[in-house]
């Protein structure tokens, strides 16, 4: 038996090439796709003014760029046996077309300075942004591309487009919060804005975050065998990110505004692809921006690195309405990700064919539900009728037909398929014991799997495998084995996804984990955080069995904001009242509410904010200790494809 310590040796620790199988999985993607269509790299180009070469963006004080396409120069190519081609040519498009460009007189676009594009209108007196991008420095190095190619202007408008961080957590980077708060810049978003960005990205952000790490491929170094696109953008960029809260909301389809001299008229598209999210209609530029409720792919109805499942039904509907408000008007169709289309006719047949491609997945899998097949069963069977599915820009990069049908009888029908044996399973490391006893133990399962990896079936060896590598996670042959499989599924995977999700996982395999930092919400985030959903993050970190018995209740005085609350943990749950006290407390706190969000963020402790004069306690002193002795702190890398402690 060749059990040993965790370490591969290093044959088995490197990129393998494409096996045979995986090259003829990719070679019938050639032949299947209608490659000689050039349409998009037109459009990709055009209007194209001027970018940054390197396009690396540094942070200061630290040597990883926020942001780095130099390393992504072998896309020039045509595509290796280790990636799929149609993600290679979507790959292409994301990342060799970054720079600034003009979409039309008045309204321009940064693209691939991160994931997602921010887009420059030009008012009477400054710039109207739309989505500042996910860091700080990635949308202020775009705004000073921009104003050194079009000359210098002042940022008079923020527009959020919706909820996702990769629209506003760059902010921070084109507008000071003191100037938002004072109105003196307009910040614009959808109604339930602010609920819905930091639901998304506090209340489950640990656990997003580590996950968005496999999605987006943030851990996997450039190359044919490694990251080569997200799919929706070239990359993501990691740098600082801040939250500055809007000051103004559009509530309802067909509000308009008028903004430094430029009309907007809007379209509220929440529960599609963000729980909150508008497009608009630019008159004057006979422009639509269709947000991120289109792209040029198939996107998430379900996203993989966790979110609530989308609405596909309400997608389709929401793009046949913007249809209906500005079809007949316009002569331009922009987006948040990826490039315009030009001409009415082109941008119809493309919101035509993308609002069918999202109903077509949600008819036809509540269609083969209703005949009692359960999500894998459809999954596996759906494909796109020829007309939606060669279309390059319904091919899914980032969603995938497999994974969004899930999602929507998920939606629809919830978890459970209907079959008993499925209601109270084993959970994975329980269930891989038995697995791994039943089978004949891990060498015959390991025989067996190398015997369905040379057939190909990645898919199954991979299934196999991981109940070997969950029961005897420092087996260094069945992780080796493992991660190759996965590399395999990921050199064949159309979705940049899928691909990243792959990678990712062959290399934690393959390598230790990387070393373990603990989770923290940045000093930006907590600052523009309200009390509320801070308050609502707090319970979500309670520890349940730890403040079993507890009956604790916090006066909190903030007089920054003239504001009492009293917070109380009993039967385990952490409430919070707003304006109310309690006669008994255990203790009353005074201090600033932003050092106690940091006190609760774990960015400051009690101690420093007692030395320091900042913060008052009445009662009894050790129960501000106990209090924060209760609250579970997130390991930011917790293993994912192998097992996990137990944790109470
Ligand atoms: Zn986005």
């Amino acid at each position: 038996m060749d059990k040993s310590p965790f370490t591969l040796d290093a044959d088995a620790a490197a990129s393998k090439s494409a096996s045979d199988h995986t090259r003829a999985s990719n070679h019938a993607v050639t032949d299947a796709l209608p490659f000689s269509n050039r349409r998009s790299f037109e459009d990709a180009a055009r209007g194209f003014i001027a970018t940054i070469d390197p396009l690396t963006i540094h942070r200061e004080g630290s040597r990883r760029p926020v942001y780095d396409l130099s390393g992504l120069d072998f896309l020039a190519g045509s595509p290796p046996d280790t990636v799929n081609p149609s993600l290679w040519r979507q790959a292409q498009l994301n990342a060799q077309h970054n720079g600034l460009f003009e979409v039309t007189d008045g309204i321009y676009q940064v693209r691939s300075f991160d994931i997602a594009n921010m887009t420059l209108i030009a008012g009477n007196n400054g710039w109207i942004v739309v989505d500042p991008l996910t860091s700080t420095e990635a949308s202020s190095t775009a705004l000073q591309l921009a104003n050194k190619h079009l000359g210098e202007r002042p940022v008079v408008a923020v527009l959020y487009t919706h909820s996702h961080a990769d629209h506003f957590a760059g902010a921070l980077g084109v507008v000071d919060p003191d100037d938002a708060a004072a109105g003196k810049v307009e910040v614009i978003a959808p109604e339930h804005f602010v609920d819905e960005a930091l639901s998304e990205n506090v209340l489950a952000g640990n656990v997003m975050n580590r996950r968005a790490t496999y999605m987006y491929g943030n851990l996997l170094p450039p190359s044919p065998a490694g990251f080569v696109s997200t799919g929706l953008g070239a990359a993501l960029s990691m740098g600082s990110t801040g939250f500055v809260p809007p000051n103004d909301l559009i509530c309802a389809t067909g509000e308009t505004r008028t903004i430094d001299g430029i009309e907007f008229e809007f379209q509220m598209t929440p529960g599609t692809e963000a729980p909150a999210e508008f497009v608009f209609y630019l008159p004057q530029f006979k422009a639509l921006c269709m947000s991120e409720i289109t792209s040029h792919h198939l996107h998430n109805v379900y996203t993989l690195r966790g979110a609530q499942v989308r609405d596909a039904l309400a997608w389709s509907r929401q793009i046949n309405e913007s249809i209906d408000l500005f079809g007949e008007r316009l002569e331009i169709q922009f987006a948040c990700h990826h490039w315009p289309i030009w001409g009415r006719e082109a941008a119809l047949e493309y919101l035509r064919s993308q609002r069918d491609l999202y109903k077509y997945i949600h008819d036809q899998t509540l269609r083969l539900a209703n005949h009692g097949l359960n999500k894998e069963e459809i999954a596996e069977q759906i494909e796109l009728p020829a007309e939606l599915g060669r279309e390059f820009f319904n091919r899914g990069y980032y969603g995938t037909v497999h994974h969004n049908v899930c999602a929507v009888y998920v939606k629809y029908l919830g978890h459970f398929d209907g079959n008993p044996v499925n209601i109270h399973k084993h959970p994975p490391v329980a269930a891989a014991g038995r697995y791994v006893e039943f089978m004949g133990g891990t060498d015959a399962i390991l025989d067996k799997a190398r015997a369905s990896f040379a057939d190909g079936d990645y898919r199954w060896v991979a299934e196999v495998v991981n109940h070997v590598v969950l029961v005897e996670p420092e087996h260094a042959s069945a992780r080796a084995l493992l991660a190759d499989a996965l590399e395999q599924l990921g050199y064949q995977a159309e979705s940049a996804v899928w691909r990243n999700f792959y990678l990712s996982g062959a290399l934690e395999l393959r390598r230790e984990l990387p070393s373990e930092t603990r989770f923290r919400a940045s000093e930006g985030m907590v600052r523009g955080i309200p009390l509320a959903n801070l308050f609502q993050a707090m319970a979500v970190r309670l520890n349940g069995p730890a403040a079993e018995g507890l009956s604790l209740h916090f006066n909190l005085c903030f007089p920054d904001i003239d504001t009492r609350y009293l917070m109380s943990i009993e039967n385990s749950v952490l409430h919070a009242f707003p304006d109310r006290s309690t006669a008994h407390p255990t203790a009353e706190l005074t201090l600033a509410s932003l050092q106690f969000k940091k006190l609760m963020m774990g960015i400051t402790d009690g101690a420093t904010l007692l030395g320091e004069g900042e913060l008052e306690v009445k009662g009894d002193l050790d129960a501000l200790t106990r209090l924060t002795g209760l609250f579970d702190q997130f390991e930011r890398r917790f293993p994912i494809v192998t097992p996990h402690p137990p944790r109470r």
